[in-house]
């Protein structure tokens, strides 16, 4: 049977509302009955729970469909420095922060990459409300210590340099840091950590809070890439082309862009060919 995609329902108790997340698998299903049975005595009866049919995480997010060896790689940008993907069945969140809501008709995520410590990219609440039990958390030691309590032990450190595989992809940490003098105490090279995930053969690049490092200039073999640009906290529009056009992915995904113009990062990117800009609605 194929993994089932959690299904959220929402439980009223004691005056609290407990969010449950379960799969859509038989045991699911016995889940969801027994859930309801335990809400029998609310003052007003939830809509009827409709179960869908299994339906794989891609289908379930929206977003730009990009094909790769095992099927459709859904990518769904859902603010500043968050997004979502789906592939085969799985789920994966990056830097989920803003509160539930935006993560409401998510499935639960199988993995939340987690790319440095500050506030967009980090956010105990939302990974409390967003994380379920199997959810793997990759990401650097200095997000690992300041995860919520519950969520260590679900956590998979990893360093720059660093690499693991689950879930049949492989998350790969970059550096991420400045190198202009007055940007320097924003990020501290070592501390976060960019990713190169691979997924059904393609491989895709999350810059996280970085200038043009040579180790981004250096990437190779990219097809999709996110990347930043704002200051002070990050790189400049044309540091941020400079070096695209340089490891030149097939697509790029501006993102992580607030009080930037990412219109001026597109023509200085179209300048080169065989870069594809995707400008999406990350505000
Ligand atoms: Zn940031």
């Amino acid at each position: 049977m194929r993994v089932g995609v959690p299904v959220r329902e929402t439980c009223h108790f004691k005056g609290r509302q407990m969010k449950m997340n379960f799969r859509t698998s038989c045991i699911g299903l016995v889940a969801v009955s027994v859930a309801l049975a335990g809400c029998a005595q609310e003052e007003e009866p939830e809509a009827p729970v409709e179960v869908a049919e299994s339906v794989p995480a891609e289908q379930m997010l929206t977003g730009d469909h990009i094909m790769t060896d095992a099927g459709d790689l859904v990518i769904q940008p859902i603010a500043h420095a968050t997004f979502a993907m789906g592939w085969n069945g799985n789920t994966i969140l990056v830097d989920p922060v803003g509160g539930a809501d935006a993560f409401q008709e998510l499935p639960t995520p199988d993995l939340i990459l987690i790319t440095d410590v500050h506030g967009d990219h980090l956010d105990a609440a939302t990974l409390e409300a967003v994380a379920g039990g199997d959810t793997v958390i990759v990401a650097p030691q200095a997000v690992v210590d300041q995860l919520p309590e519950a969520l260590v032990p679900q956590a998979r450190r990893l360093d720059n340099g660093s690499d693991v595989s689950l879930l049949g992809l492989t998350v790969e940490a970059i550096p991420m840091y400045n190198l202009t003098e007055d940007r320097l105490q924003f990020h501290d090279k070592g501390r976060g950590n960019g990713y190169v995930v691979t997924i059904g053969g393609k491989r895709i690049y999350i810059s996280g809070d970085t200038e043009d490092i040579p180790e981004m200039r250096a990437l190779e073999n990219i097809d999709i890439a996110f990347v930043c640009f704002n200051l002070p906290y990050t790189m400049t529009e044309d540091q941020a082309a400079s070096a695209v056009r340089e490891f030149a992915p097939g697509i790029v995904y501006p993102y992580h862009y607030m009080g930037s113009d990412s219109e001026a990062f597109a023509s200085l990117v179209a300048e080169s060919d065989g870069i594809e800009v995707r400008q999406r609605a990350w505000y």
